[in-house]
């Protein structure tokens, strides 16, 4: 049983190394954007309170994000732990987490730098589609605009505008950052450089977790 948080700024190399590890280690990854995501594209009464917030890169609010994480991490496939990505992000959701009995084997913070993080997310196109995604300069797709793996037309998220990263960002040091240091207390905080290929990443992650 294998509890981790992954923890980091908007466009941290997180989701990513969270599917990774996921794979590895076989247990889910929790999103809670994509579950955010998933909610507003269906129109259930989650999605229609959450999506203005999504829309102006605020966060939802901490009592939306705490019911739809503890019904998830009840789920059968959840028995044998799994892993948090985006969630929690105040020290309030950390708080109810704690309080639902849930303790953490580590939690891996995910360091980047403000201006990595604006370039790597102003460039990011997305598939509605399927859901894969591309930067402009750094993974483009094969045919500009198009989807490579289902032939979609791209997009870019409402929330990856260069005004609302900008804004994203604020709240991440303001409402997320303190989140170390609550970890740090007990002892399962872990830095982790975004720096180097996905595997260089990768292997500091697995190390940090004994594996
Ligand atoms: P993400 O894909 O993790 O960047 O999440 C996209 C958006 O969903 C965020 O900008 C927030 O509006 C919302 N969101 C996702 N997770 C949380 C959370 N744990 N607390 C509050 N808002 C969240």
């Amino acid at each position: 049983m294998m509890k981790l948080i992954f923890l980091g700024p908007p466009g941290a190399v997180k989701g990513t190394q969270a599917g990774i590890v996921s794979k590895k280690l076989g247990i889910h990854t929790i999103s809670t954007g994509d579950m955010l995501r998933a909610a507003v594209k269906e129109g259930t009464e989650v999605g229609k309170r959450a999506k203005s917030f999504m829309d102006a890169g605020k966060l939802v609010p901490d009592e939306v994000i705490i019911g739809i994480v503890a019904e998830r991490v009840e789920k059968p496939d959840c028995a044998k732990g799994y892993i948090l990505d985006g969630v929690p992000r105040t020290i309030a959701q950390a708080e109810a987490l704690e309080s639902a009995g849930i303790r953490f084997d580590h939690v891996i913070s995910i360091e980047t730098e403000d201006d990595v993080v604006k370039e790597r997310l102003v460039g990011r196109r997305v598939c509605p589609e399927c859901g894969a995604t591309y930067h402009t300069v750094s993974n483009p797709s094969k045919v500009e605009g198009k989807c490579d793996a289902c032939g979609h037309e791209l997009i870019q998220r409402h929330d990856d505008t260069a005004d609302t990263v900008a804004h994203r960002l604020e709240i991440y040091h303001s409402e997320t950052e303190p989140l170390k240091e609550f970890y740090q207390k007990r002892d399962v905080l872990a830095k982790v450089e975004d720096e180097g290929s996905i595997e260089d990443i990768n292997h500091r992650i697995m190390a940090v977790l004994g594996l």
